[in-house]
Parts: C-alpha cells; sequence; structure tokens
C-alpha cells in the first residue's frame, strides 16, 4: 500500500497549509488538534503541539512519552521534546520570533489553555482560525483513499461474515460485537464509532445503541457500521428484515433505497453539498416521505467519522473530486420502525464510487 503518510504525502499536505496562510496573511499557524498534527505530520499520538510558518517553519513539540514515537513517526518537521505544555512551548517560540500574529485552532483550546497561551506570550496577537486544516482534509490524496477503500471493504466484509447471525434469538449486542471482532480479524484497527444493532421498535431512533434485546421474527434490523485502517473511517448501514416483510414495508424500503441512490448519483465533483441532501430528501418527498426523515443526508468521512464536507440542507460547500461522504437517507416511523441505508461514497472525475458495497437488494432473510 506504500506510505500513507510518507514524507511526500506529508509536504504536499504543509504545502498546501502554507498556501492558506499566505492567503490568510498569517506568518504562523499553531496546531492542538492531535487529528490534525496526524495529518500534517504523520505524529499518532495523542499530545503534542505544531508550528508551521510560511516560511517553511514545522516545529512538533512532544512531552517525554512521546519522543520516541514522534521521531519514529513524524515526516517534515523538527522535533522538540519538551517538559512544559507542548502549545505553551510552541507559542513562546513564535514569541522568541518577534511574531506578531499567530492563528490557533480556538476549538481545541479551553478557555483557561486560550488564557494561558495568550499570558505566557504577550507580544503574540492569537487568531482564531480552526478548521483551516480540517478544510484541506475535506479532500483526500490518493494515499488517504486507499485506506478509505480498504476500510470499507473490510466492513462489508465483516457485515457478510455475520449474516448468519441475523436470525431470531441473536442478541443484539452478540452482534454488534461479533462485526466488531470480525472486522478486526480483517484488518481494521478498530471501530470507527459505537456499532449500532437495533431491531424491531428500536429501529425508529436513528442512533439506537445495541441492546441485550433478542432479535426476533418478522422485524427490522438496522446495522451501522465501519471499521478504521491506518487512521481512517468507513460508515455503512444496512436494514434487513427477518421474515416476510408486507406491502407497506417493501415499498417504504424500495423508496429509501430508490432516495439513497438518487443521492449518490448527485454527488458529483463541482456540485454543492447541499444538492446531495436535496437530492434524496426529494425522492422520499415525491412519496410523501420527508416528514419521516429527520437527519441529515451525510457527513465527510475520513480521520474522524464526521467531517468536512457537512452534506446536509443548503449546504454551500461545493464537492471535489477526492471528497468522500455518506449518503444515508432514513425513514423514521413510530410503532412501525425505521429503515436507513448508508454507503460511503468517492467522489471521483469520472463520477461517484460507493466504496461499501455489501448489498442493498438482499435485505429479506427468510
Ligand atoms: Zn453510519
Ligand atoms: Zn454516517
Amino acid at each position: 500500500m506504500g506510505q500513507i503518510h510518507g514524507s511526500a504525502a506529508i509536504a504536499t499536505r504543509q504545502a498546501r497549509l502554507r498556501a492558506r496562510l499566505e492567503e490568510a496573511e498569517l506568518p504562523f499557524f499553531l496546531v492542538a488538534n492531535p487529528v490534525n498534527i496526524f495529518y500534517l505530520t504523520g505524529f499518532r499520538g495523542s499530545a503534542g503541539a505544531a508550528l508551521f510558518g510560511i516560511a517553511g517553519e514545522a516545529i512538533l513539540w512532544v512531552d517525554p512519552r512521546y519522543t520516541l514515537q514522534a521521531r519514529e513517526e513524524a515526516r517534515g518537521v523538527e522535533i522538540i521534546g519538551v517538559r512544559q505544555r507542548p502549545l505553551d512551548a510552541a507559542g513562546e517560540w513564535a514569541a522568541k520570533q518577534r511574531c506578531r500574529e499567530a492563528g490557533f485552532e480556538e476549538s481545541y483550546l479551553t478557555f483557561g489553555g486560550e488564557r494561558d497561551l495568550k499570558r505566557r506570550c504577550s507580544g503574540v496577537s492569537f487568531k482564531p482560525t480552526g478548521g483551516l486544516v480540517e478544510e484541506l482534509r475535506s479532500v483526500k490524496d490518493a494515499g488517504e483513499i486507499e485506506c478509505i477503500r480498504r476500510a470499507a471493504r473490510v466492513t462489508a466484509e465483516a457485515f457478510y461474515d455475520v449474516r448468519p447471525l441475523l436470525k431470531p434469538g441473536t442478541r443484539e449486542s452478540d452482534l454488534a460485537a461479533e462485526i466488531e471482532y470480525r472486522m478486526r480479524r480483517r484488518g481494521a484497527e478498530a471501530a470507527a464509532f459505537e456499532t449500532i444493532v437495533a431491531s424491531g421498535p428500536r429501529t425508529a431512533w436513528p442512533h439506537a445503541r445495541a441492546s441485550s434485546k433478542l432479535l426476533k421474527k418478522s422485524e427490522l434490523v438496522i446495522l451501522d457500521v465501519g471499521g478504521i485502517v491506518r487512521g481512517y473511517a468507513a460508515d455503512m448501514t444496512r436494514t434487513v428484515y427477518l421474515g416476510k416483510p408486507g406491502r407497506r414495508l417493501s415499498r417504504l424500503y424500495s423508496v429509501v433505497q430508490d432516495a439513497q441512490a438518487q443521492g449518490v448519483a448527485a454527488a458529483r465533483e463541482g456540485v454543492r453539498a447541499g444538492n446531495v441532501d436535496r437530492a434524496a430528501r426529494r425522492a422520499l418527498g415525491r412519496r410523501g416521505l420527508a416528514r419521516y426523515f429527520t437527519h441529515s443526508t451525510g457527513h465527510g468521512v475520513g480521520l474522524e467519522i464526521h467531517e468536512r464536507p457537512r452534506v446536509g440542507r443548503g449546504e454551500s460547500q461545493r464537492l471535489e473530486a477526492g471528497c468522500v461522504i455518506t449518503v444515508e437517507p432514513g425513514v423514521y416511523i413510530e410503532g412501525l420502525g425505521g429503515i436507513r441505508i448508508e454507503d460511503t461514497i468517492l467522489v471521483g472525475s469520472d463520477g461517484p464510487e460507493v466504496l461499501t458495497t455489501a448489498s442493498k437488494d438482499d435485505w429479506i432473510i427468510s
């Protein structure tokens, strides 16, 4: 698979960030979010601080717990081990350069953390510019896409692995545990989120957790699953029925499946993310079901399970080739149940590609 976070990929990401800093006329940018530090350096520790400057500065501060790991994993940065809080060290370094202004990620600092930083570096004016790196992350490079592709594959395969358990008498929580185990056996590092298994009336809750309830005959079952490969997540939902569904459920299922296909088809380069939401919502609306669709159509997926671009009503960000998003319309009807179908999609220059390829037609298990 090559070096996902190899020197070349890291250098390109840092160059893209530097171009943004130039546009924003910010000489320095302090990065405190560990996910963003991983993206920009390859260092996967849970604490640290990095600084990037328009003149090419690239420094990573870590505490003694992480010095060895940083030396092993980080690329394209000078590593400095410190005993104080890494972000304070980064701020002090910027102050010593007589830097007047530096961007920082305001949402990753507590109120106290921000106050301490400003107090220690009194000459520097800190500008809240969070979201810069998240924006870069919304368009994936080839190595990142390869990781997500693999995560999607193990997710779909694990779903097939547990199909024999999709029968009356299986406990929801056992099914969730088994899926997570199968994903790991197939190469995932972990589950990207707590696996959702909901059956019967609980399918009407869009985010039910797996419970001790047993699956029963003549019930819907929603499975929302995703694995992580080399830091990158996939996200997939399938709904199945145990037994022979009546006409109303069969019709509902085909409407949701059609809405999902419409959303996927709309996920093209240059299109606003909000249009994907609109395509799925309209398909439900034509059958009078829009009011049962109570969440957004999807979200970006990558180093985090929910990231940019948002795929909801009126979102104006345009999709680019390399964006990875989910399309996951659902209907939730009290007393009847819920149906949701979700895929992770790559927006490509030749159109959308579904990465989570488990069958959606094969939903009746009798
Ligand atoms: Zn999901
Ligand atoms: Zn999702």
